[in-house]
């Protein structure tokens, strides 16, 4: 028997009454089998919500990469982003996108921070922009926020290409897409070039939005070429709400 901690991204329902946990570790993300959570009386059911900081007890299955799940410890539930669309629909990308990379120590420590924060209804989305910058970072796709992609120059960067990948400056973009305001340019480049031991300085000051998120979510679908219903969901609700403002 060993023990993990990690946050529960999500629980897939197996046969009757089982379950499947999902658990971001440090290192990789675990799959822990555990029996009969679906039933009301279950000890372990509490493990098994999402947006928990739990430690479980589990055996390490010979046969199989799935751990089982024998008890644990929940150390903290975030219950209150399931009260929140965006917050939840804002966690659903980042669990997707988790599920599809490898990965890394920092991402367990940005999402909990993610998490803390949606907790204590902090309104920007700076920390689920470091993750998300991150993710792309590491997985080889950010956008180049260093020079025009077209032509190197560092000068007059006036607008970002998805399909150029990255920073483009007025000569090369001879009016093709539209510009971006001096400070998104900036904020773009600032999450994708923030150090480690500076994000907690950054997130101080920055305050990056949905539209920021969203824009760093369909970079990932389009990079990964993947089409990701969450990110769909997110940007519907997004519209749903400027159509009341
Ligand atoms: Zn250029």
């Amino acid at each position: 028997m060993i023990d993990i901690t990690g946050l529960v991204l999500s629980v897939q329902d197996h046969k009757e009454r089982n379950g499947i946990v999902y658990v971001l570790l440090e290192d990789r993300i675990q799959s822990v089998y555990a029996r009969g959570i679906q039933s009301p009386a279950s000890k372990n059911r509490r493990l098994c919500n999402p947006f928990s900081d739990v430690t479980l007890i589990v055996s390490e299955q010979k046969s199989s990469t799935m751990d089982k799940l024998i008890k644990g410890n929940v150390n903290k539930y975030y219950y209150h982003i399931q009260d929140d669309l965006i917050a939840q629909s804002v966690c659903f990308v980042l669990r997707d996108c988790l599920f599809r990379v490898h990965i890394v120590p920092e991402y367990q420590k940005l999402l909990k921070k993610v998490w803390e924060n949606f907790s204590d209804k902090v309104s920007n989305l700076n920390y689920a922009c470091f993750l998300m910058g991150k993710i792309l970072k590491n997985e080889g796709i950010s956008p180049n926020v260093n020079a025009c992609v077209s032509c190197g120059s560092k000068q007059k960067i006036e607008t970002v290409s998805m399909v150029g990948g990255g920073f483009l400056c007025v000569n090369c973009n001879q009016g093709q897409y539209p510009k971006w305001p001096k400070e998104d340019l900036e904020k773009l480049r600032n999450v994708l070039i923030v150090k480690d031991d500076l994000v907690d300085v950054l997130a101080k000051h920055a305050s990056y939005d949905l539209d920021d998120f969203l824009f760093l979510a369909k970079w990932f679908e389009y990079f990964e070429n993947v089409e990701l219903p969450s990110v769909r969901f997110l940007s519907s609700i997004r519209t749903l709400g400027q159509g009341k403002a």
